[in-house]
């Protein structure tokens, strides 16, 4: 297949796109299938050739890519349309399948922080409950007459001791739970993109993005026996 897309574009006849301008050199430039990219490559030509308004010597194409030779539009769009009818060009069913487990893993992962987060809160308002309890028995003990100071100061110790943690995990605790679902969100997202641009951000569930078929940007086929839409 991967001859059926080898154009040469210049000013030769030979070419198979042939530019007839002064400016574009003999052999200017080739476009041609290299695995599953479409390439153009300069073929050091004396004006050079351009994508997106930067002079290149050989980069893959994108089918929204703007493409010249010299100052001469070259629309890639008609070789996309063809090549992305090719399965082994297009076809990105597999490595989007396994974006499910990056989108599985992740609601896993968020589940765990939020638990986590829900027992701390927990443990911080047994501990607030339980101060006055505390000062109770320790006045109760210093009043009780049995007069020993010990008995007071050790309940003391206790319900300062508590008032102190419970005060620093108040302080910590959910900002350790927003900082820490933060951080799994900035992973997911660095993974559930298109798996052929790696640009098209993913953020629904995985099964609605399957049922999108293909990648709003670069048209890769998400779901097998799929034929592209342009
Ligand atoms: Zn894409």
């Amino acid at each position: 297949m991967t001859d059926k897309y080898k154009r040469t574009i210049g000013r030769a006849e030979s070419n198979t796109i042939q530019v007839n301008y002064e400016d574009v050199s003999e052999h200017h430039a080739i476009v041609y299938v290299e695995g599953r990219e479409l390439i153009i490559e300069d073929l050091n030509s004396t004006n050079g050739t351009f994508v997106n308004g930067f002079r290149i010597k050989k980069v893959a194409l994108k089918p929204e890519d703007k493409v010249s030779i010299v100052k001469h539009p070259f629309d890639v769009i008609p070789i996309f349309k063809k090549l992305m009818l090719e399965p082994e060009f297009n076809d990105y069913s597999s490595e989007f399948n396994s974006l499910k487990k990056v989108y599985d893993d992740y609601q896993t992962e968020k589940d765990r922080i939020v638990k986590e987060g829900q027992r701390k809160l927990s443990l911080k308002k047994f501990m607030i409950m339980s101060l006055p309890v505390i000062v109770f028995v320790s006045l109760y003990a210093f009043f009780s007459g049995d007069g020993s100071r010990g008995v007071f100061f050790f309940p003391v110790y206790i319900a300062l001791n508590s008032l102190l943690q419970a005060t620093a995990m108040f302080l910590t605790t959910d900002k350790k739970r927003d900082e820490k679902l933060k951080q799994a969100k900035i992973n997911f997202n660095k993974k559930y993109k298109c798996p052929r641009c790696k640009t098209y951000q993913l953020s629904k569930e995985w099964e609605l993005h399957r049922d999108d078929k293909q990648c709003p940007n670069c048209k890769a086929v998400w779901a097998k026996e799929y034929i592209p839409e342009f």
